[in-house]
């Protein structure tokens, strides 16, 4: 991380503050001789026969701390300190003893010979000691947060977290944007989750939905005439678990007036530009590249595919047409497709059974492949194949011997997802070289609907507000399943960072594409009612977009998990152990809220 990022030196306030003169990390040759003093958190004491060091630590660092028995107030409160004891130190900054520096800190090379310790608080006995985090549980590091984020890797985390979104407001509030704060205590927001509830003790037998996105205000502000709009914005969804969710998390929220799907890419790449730049000393080459959907999922088999990586799939359809190896002839005269992804490794018979185990289990009938030998290719199918179609794929795939095809034969819905699904496992398998550190792309042109087949309706892909394409829009009415949409994604090494689009400005056709999804006119109004409204009072075409911020500050510090780059994050099971959140609530408060529960039976306790 930069070092001119945050002002970190600058947590030493007035020079007659009682407690500190400098933060313990601005030391260096530069203050020798002089006196000075630091406060914060015992480090690492140490007795080294009849001297005591130790480490004081702040926000902006470590510096060492050395007392003598001839300074006895300073030697006497030094041997009873305790790990992360709080204490103001002053003394005499002096460069260390030759062979004693330590070039692993910037303040390696000074200690400070203490003259006055001065201790401000204890601490007991610690669960786990700061910086030494790396084996204790979860639970516990999220229970005693307050001394997980005393690390260096928290500290770092949460300061790049500040950084960016100092970066993205000044970047936004340069281009115009206005940062407004839409009701955090609201009425539902269809963002396909389900909603948090709370009741309102005023009006009983109502409840409010905490938002799952700004979406519909955000759209409202359009059409008050806010023009650019941004929130740091906090969505709340109830999903059940999966990987890496948290029940709140944050966006950087944005929508804008009178634009087109462009603008709205300009002004994330401008931003992201900036934050790559400072925060990371990168330069990102913008624009990003951009991939029709269907493009996408031809070629890599998912709307997210991590294109850091080739192994792009084939399209072989055409190669078997007249095929009289029937899964592959029948697939492509049925208007399905034969398609195929090549890789260089040893497969044993165990990896192929794995990977057919897998895309078995994504809809595939089977796995077939043919390997390429010294001999030539080799495969239980190879038999039924003419020599022109074994060519064929040899020549597409570039194969010598060491490469393995697998095919895909079924219908393109089902093909290309199972292919892509195994493209990602061959990654993960094969860990090849990725071929740049980042690779951004949009996603353009979503399908605007898809078929919910236990509703039996058209349900919208990602956001029902989203605007069709101008050229698919007489397929409203004859071809729903295949119309286009202005919805975009960003999508960073393999993960859907943002997602947005451009919306129906006009209320006659979002009421036409809800009636789609199979809202009644009386649900349209009740669901949908406020956003219709403002449609029809003059909005101006509008589009937005969201992106993860949580998500972007993971990826930026290579951290696995969101939990690790928020400050207060709840446990995959939606606890937070720190503040035992949630919790059960008392007779009377309920009373005062008109609510009875009635809970499920408890489980029957073990004899
Ligand atoms: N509201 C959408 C979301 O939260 C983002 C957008 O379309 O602007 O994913």
């Amino acid at each position: 991380m930069s070092q001119t990022m945050t002002p970190d030196h600058a947590l030493a306030t007035a020079a007659d503050n009682p407690y500190r003169t400098h933060a313990c990390g601005s030391l260096g040759t530069e203050q020798v001789g002089s006196r000075v003093r630091v406060a914060g958190w015992v480090h690492a004491r140490r007795d080294h026969g009849g001297v005591y060091f130790f480490d004081l630590r702040d926000r902006s660092g470590l510096v060492q701390v050395v007392a003598n028995p001839e300074q006895s107030q300073a030697f006497l409160a030094a041997s009873k300190l305790g790990s992360e004891h709080v204490v103001s130190v002053a003394g005499t900054l002096r460069p260390r003893p030759k062979g004693t520096e330590n070039p692993k800190i910037p303040t390696g090379g000074v200690e400070i010979a203490a003259e006055d310790i001065t201790l401000l608080n204890t601490a007991k006995v610690l669960p786990f000691e700061v910086d030494s985090a790396a084996g204790v549980s979860e639970e516990t590091r999220l229970k005693y947060r307050f001394l997980d984020l005393r690390s260096q890797r928290m500290r770092d985390n949460l300061k790049l977290r500040h950084r960016v979104g100092a970066i993205v407001r000044r970047e936004l509030d340069a281009l115009g944007f206005w940062e407004v704060e839409t009701p955090i205590l609201t009425k539902a927001t269809p963002e396909g989750a389900r909603d948090f509830l709370v009741p309102c003790r005023l009006r009983p037998g109502t409840f409010y939905a905490l938002p799952q996105s700004p979406q519909i205000f955000k759209q409202i502000l359009m059409a008050s005439g806010v023009e650019k709009y941004y929130q740091l914005a906090r969505a709340f969804r109830d999903e059940d678990l999966r990987a890496d969710r948290q029940p709140e998390h944050t966006q950087i929220d944005l929508e804008m007036s009178f634009v087109q799907e462009k603008d709205i890419h300009a002004v994330v790449e401008r931003f992201l530009k900036a934050v790559f730049k400072e925060a990371m000393g990168e330069d990102l080459e913008t624009p990003f590249a951009r991939i029709e959907y269907e493009n996408l999922m031809r070629r890599y088999g998912s709307d997210k595919a991590d294109l850091r990586y080739g192994f792009e799939i084939m399209d072989l359809t055409g190669l078997f047409k007249d095929s009289g190896f029937k899964v592959f002839g029948e697939a492509a005269r049925a208007g399905g497709v034969v398609r195929a992804i090549a890789a260089s490794h040893e497969f044993s018979r165990a990896d192929i059974d794995k990977l057919t185990e897998l895309v078995k289990g994504l809809g595939l009938k089977g796995l077939a492949w043919i390997k390429w030998t010294a001999a030539g290719p080799e495969s239980p199918i190879v038999k039924f194949l003419k020599p022109e179609e074994i060519a064929g794929v040899e020549k597409a795939a570039g194969a010598k011997p060491g490469t393995v095809v697998f095919f895909a034969a079924d219908k393109a819905q089902v093909a290309a997802p199972a292919l892509g699904a195994l493209r990602k496992e061959l990654i993960a398998k094969l860990k090849p070289a990725p071929l740049k550190p980042w690779s951004f792309y949009w996603v353009l042109h979503f399908p605007l609907l898809e078929w919910e087949p236990e509703e039996k309706r058209w349900t919208f892909t990602h956001n029902p507000f989203t605007a069709p394409l101008a050229e698919d829009m007489p397929k409203l009415d004859s071809d729903p399943g295949n119309i286009r949409s202005h919805q975009y994604d960003l999508v960073l090494n393999g993960t859907e960072l943002a997602s947005g689009s451009v919306r129906n400005h006009r209320a006659d056709i979002q009421r036409k594409i809800l009636s789609l999804m199979a809202y009644s006119p009386e649900e349209q109004e009740e669901k949908f009612g406020l956003l219709l409204n403002a449609l029809e009072h003059g909005a101006p075409p509008h589009g937005g977009i969201a992106l993860g911020f949580d998500r972007l500050i993971a990826i930026l510090r290579g951290e696995d998990s969101i939990r690790e780059v928020i400050a207060f994050p709840k446990t995959q099971k939606g606890t937070d152990p720190l503040s035992e959140a949630p919790g059960p609530v008392g007779a009377k408060q309920l009373k005062e809220l008109h609510i009875k529960l009635d809970l499920p039976p408890q489980p029957a306790k073990p004899a």
